[in-house]
């Protein structure tokens, strides 16, 4: 399927089966905001979950936190936010369409690529299996003249970036010859920054001094809580700090569904350590963080490590793990080594010593931190990315036809198991049914459902991803046996009532991507 349309079949099935659904919807929409429906939270809700025992649960040495949207203002100055947390814009003087500038200038870099693809490609069909692909890149003419390119443009994107310099960008843009999409014109404004942070009003003082910022992301809450949380916890470093919670940003370019949303939901973890060891953790978290991912069922060649271009003020390193979205490769998740930029600021605006103790060398510092940041919304793109697929199976009379089917980590999945009486006007069915399902629903999430034949109801647990469906039919009745149904291998099985829990609870308790 065209990536394209497997986008847009991705959208449809979160909208029809009430997993994502368009913020205010009766009035049009708002851009770029969105509500998760039953399923989806359910399943947003399994991630998160999946995320904190990971990190709290599986780990002594990280204790968690829930801290306030709002901040004090000087928060903001001190981490560098208010004055640089910006994007550099253009518009198209023909379209009004805003755009990036950075990111036109990337997707001017993909194109590049894709010619480098195309030629690889080629060059692999004509040599098989003699085909040296390293040595291909490095001596063909026209494939070095572009990797060469792509080269130059990176390092021009990436130093009229940290040096904020945005003619210099403006020039990149006329030096590529980049034409609006939309209205395939060259008739650009002048490339300006635009502060990302949206801000609001306190109620009882006028001005500047009131003006509250909706945090842009979660990880000051850790930094101005680092002292409460050692002392509290008692916690020696290494350690960490974890925190769930909703972010606000004002993107000026907002596509791509739940990829790029002005509110979404972070899940940021700082591990504080002691200057100079800093890149063992980063090592260490790069690591442990990929292993995460896989354990999910995302292959090698979903995932893959890129290393930062263009340092963020406040890195010594920086790497994201990028998902293969329908879209292409982009970041889900960042993993940076932040020095003690953030608290040696919150130090010198607030005046408060943030400083650790450290007994072993008996000395006082600020700590080191390696942060990990995932997007809870893109991770759930990324899962059901993944996850959702057609395929053609046998029909119950040996005909095949085709059936959509979420193959999400029996762990994650919404519905964990669905209760289904064969008939649903035979009383004796449904209350057998019922009494299975009453039972069942103290240890997992369950559905009941009687509507439709039971070819359509599996179907329909299909679609929303549900690992096991038990169906009680008269031969219940007499032995107490039911029929277990497998989503992913379609196998039926008559085993006993009292062995259902005992077989969902091995492939959809939390233990098997924990052990990973
Ligand atoms: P991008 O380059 O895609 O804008 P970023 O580098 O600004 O992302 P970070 O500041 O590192 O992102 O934020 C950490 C994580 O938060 C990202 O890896 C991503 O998963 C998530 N995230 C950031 N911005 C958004 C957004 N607008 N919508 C949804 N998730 C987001």
């Amino acid at each position: 399927m065209a990536q394209q349309d497997q986008f847009k079949n991705l959208i449809a099935h979160c909208k029809e089966y009430g997993f994502i659904f368009q913020s205010s919807e009766v009035y049009d929409g708002l851009s770029a905001v969105y509500d998760y429906g039953p399923y989806g939270v359910e399943l947003k809700n399994n991630l998160k979950d999946y995320w904190w025992a990971s990190m709290v649960q599986m780990h002594e040495d990280i204790v968690g936190l829930d801290s306030a949207i709002f901040m004090h203002p000087k928060t903001w100055k001190a981490s560098g936010h208010v004055d640089a947390f910006n994007d550099p814009l253009i518009d198209n003087k023909d379209s009004n369409k805003r755009y990036r500038a950075d990111v036109l200038v990337e997707e001017a870099m993909e194109k590049i690529q894709k010619k480098i693809d195309k030629e690889v490609k080629k060059a692999q069909k004509r040599f098989g299996d003699e085909f040296d692909q390293e040595q291909f890149v490095s001596t063909h003419p026209r494939v070095s003249r572009y990797t060469e390119e792509i080269a130059s443009i990176r390092e021009r994107l990436a130093t009229s970036m940290s040096n904020n310099d945005m003619p210099a960008l403006k020039q990149l843009i006329e030096d590529l010859d980049i034409a609006d999409p939309e209205s395939g014109t060259r008739n650009w404004t002048d490339v300006r920054q635009f502060n990302l942070m949206f801000s609001t009003q306190l109620g009882n003082i006028a001005g500047e001094e009131g003006k509250l910022y909706l945090r842009p992301e979660t990880t000051q809450g850790i930094f101005v809580n680092f002292l409460n949380v050692q002392k509290t916890t008692r916690q020696k470093l290494p350690f960490g700090i974890a925190q769930i919670g909703k972010a606000f940003r004002n993107e000026i370019v907002a596509r791509q569904f739940i990829f790029r949303m002005r509110e979404f939901e972070q899940m940021e973890m700082q591990f504080f350590v002691r200057p100079g060891e800093e890149m063992k953790w980063y090592e260490y978290w790069k690591e442990s963080r990929m292993k995460w991912h896989k354990a999910l069922g995302h292959t090698d060649s979903e995932l893959r490590f890129h290393d930062h271009d263009n340092l963020a003020h406040y890195a010594n390193a920086a790497v994201d793990i990028e998902f293969q979205f329908p879209f292409g490769f982009k970041e889900l998740e960042g993993i940076h080594s932040r020095t003690d930029f953030d608290l040696s600021r919150h130090q010198e605006l607030s005046g408060r010593k943030l400083q650790y103790f450290d007994p072993e060398v008996n000395e006082s510092y600020v700590p080191y931190v390696v942060e990990t940041s995932i997007g809870a919304d893109r991770m759930f793109l990324a899962a059901m990315t993944h996850a959702l697929q057609e395929e053609t199976v046998p029909d119950a009379d040996g005909k095949e036809s085709t059936r959509t089917v979420l193959k999400l980590h029996p762990a994650i999945a919404p519905v964990q198991v669905a209760v289904l009486p064969l008939l649903k006007n035979r009383e004796e069915l449904t209350k057998a049914a019922r009494d299975v399902f009453d039972k069942l629903k103290f240890s997992f999430q369950c559905q009941y459902d009687e509507k439709d034949a039971i070819g359509r109801r599996y179907r329909r647990q299909d679609a929303i991803g549900t690992p096991y469906c038990i169906t009680i039919d008269f031969e219940t009745l007499d032995d107490h046996t039911v029929t277990i149904r497998e989503r992913d291998s379609l196998k039926q099985e008559r085993i006993h009532i009292d062995q259902i829990a005992d077989i969902v609870r091995k492939r959809v308790g939390r233990e098997s991507l924990l052990r990973r």
